[in-house]
């Protein structure tokens, strides 16, 4: 396990132990999974063939409550990936104060290749193989990356089937249609542009008239929501990209078209719509490396993991850094970019606004009684603007970074829970 993800993930966490007082044997709980499952999933396709798919569900740590995490369906998905994103989970849900543990899922495949019906008897599929370790009570998974709304649909109906009963709480980011929650969608790029502008109105810059410069890698659900909040509040959006590379305009792109664009091809160009009508503006086409080293005020990696790292950390030329993807900066890059006076905002905060509206959707799918979207955007706003201020307020005083910080945060109430619960878990298996 030398370099493997989840040890990379964990020397977080040493970072921040020195600056909390919980036991040395509760640190040590926390830097392995509590349970990691491995499936084959066979799969009937359209042509009549049998193809086997390897899937994962690991449990992080559930001293807080029932473990959360989303499923990915991703060619690189491997345990080590799942059980470093279960290892996020679980500091994500202590640092916003959500009642959850940490968990994750996921399926190695590239989901483009499979047809609907493919995709929706392999969904299935991993529900069947893994129905036994999750439930509304123990294991709530959600979307992420290449998962939708969708895919929670034909997950959550086939968890109803197994158990014989109507199920919506056992996974959050389900359609609305089906007990989903209204903002969930929108949720962990709307968190995070809240979160950067809590932050963004208490440093020395924001004093500066002009406006601010953004960069932002992938387009996903979270990179193009976040991004059109940043253009709607009036920063300059000068670069996007998707997994096939980016484009760049220095004045500025303009984000509505460039989403309306997408949601008809699936692409991502340089375009400006009129009505119905999108033609090409003057624009650089630049690879996600160049985009990444792009001299703006603002970089939002929201794409895969492990996008700056110790090879191209010293290219990085923005002055802050709001994580929207999962781990989108290995440890060793931590130290380069802050030597280099980059202030980095890190995703167990940035991003933890889809979990939030995912606990919702848990709380209204228990409750029965269903909220409208100012409602929840008005908790996301609360909850999440809190646990930046809190987390930012810590850096300041320990004079740490940002990341640590919310390490800390996170710590001190993964830690309070740990001791509440006694020892027993430390000679009882599985307690
Ligand atoms: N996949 C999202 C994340 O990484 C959301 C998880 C959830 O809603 O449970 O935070």
């Amino acid at each position: 396990m030398a370099n493997s993800l989840l040890t990379d993930a964990s020397r977080r966490l040493d970072r921040a132990l020195k600056y909390v007082t919980i036991s040395e044997d509760t640190a040590e709980r926390l830097k392995a999974p509590k349970a990691s499952l491995k499936v084959s999933i066979p799969v009937r396709m359209d042509d009549g063939s049998l193809r086997v798919f390897e899937g994962y569900r690991v449990h992080f740590d559930d001293t807080r409550g029932p473990t959360k995490g989303g499923i990915r369906f991703h060619p690189q998905v491997s345990l080590d990936e799942v059980q470093s994103l279960a290892f996020w989970m679980t500091f994500k849900c202590a640092a916003l104060n959500i009642p959850f543990g940490g968990a994750k899922g996921g399926v190695t495949l590239n989901p483009k290749e499979l047809s609907k019906a493919e995709l929706e008897r392999l969904s299935r599929g991993y529900i069947d193989a893994i129905a036994n370790f999750i439930g509304p009570d123990t294991d709530i998974p959600a979307p992420d990356v290449y998962t939708n709304p969708m895919i929670m649909g034909w997950m959550m109906d086939q968890y109803s089937i197994i158990r014989q009963q109507r199920s919506p709480a056992v996974i959050t980011g389900k359609p609305v249609a089906l007990g989903g929650s209204l903002g969930r969608s929108t949720a962990t790029g709307t968190g995070a542009f809240y979160v950067l502008e809590a932050i963004m109105a208490q440093l020395p810059d924001s004093q500066k008239s002009t406006p601010k410069t953004v960069a932002v890698q992938g387009f996903g659900n979270a990179g193009s929501v976040v991004a059109r909040h940043l253009f709607d509040a009036g920063y300059t959006v000068v670069a996007v990209s998707d997994s096939r590379g980016g484009i760049y305009t220095p004045s500025g792109l303009d984000i509505p078209s460039i989403q309306k664009f997408k949601a008809d091809t699936r692409s991502v160009k340089a375009v400006y719509c009129d009505g119905s009508v999108c033609s090409l503006v003057d624009h650089t086409v630049i690879t996600n490396e160049e985009l990444l080293s792009l001299d703006v005020d603002i970089l939002i990696p929201a794409a895969l993991e492990n996008q700056i790292t110790g090879a191209n950390a010293d290219k990085i030329q923005a002055r802050y850094i709001f994580e929207v993807a999962n781990g989108p900066i290995s440890a060793d890059a931590d130290d380069i970019l802050e030597a280099k006076g980059i202030t980095v905002f890190p995703d167990i905060l940035v991003n933890a606004g889809g979990v939030t509206v995912s606990y919702f959707e848990w709380v209204q799918n228990r409750s029965g009684l269903y909220w409208s979207l100012e409602e929840v955007n008005q908790r996301l706003k609360k909850q999440i603007v809190t646990a930046a201020n809190t987390i930012w307020q810590l850096a300041k005083t320990h004079q740490t970074s940002a990341r640590t910080a919310a390490y800390i945060h996170a710590l001190n109430s993964l830690g309070a829970a740990m001791d509440a619960r006694g020892t027993r878990a430390d000679y009882v298996r599985n307690s």
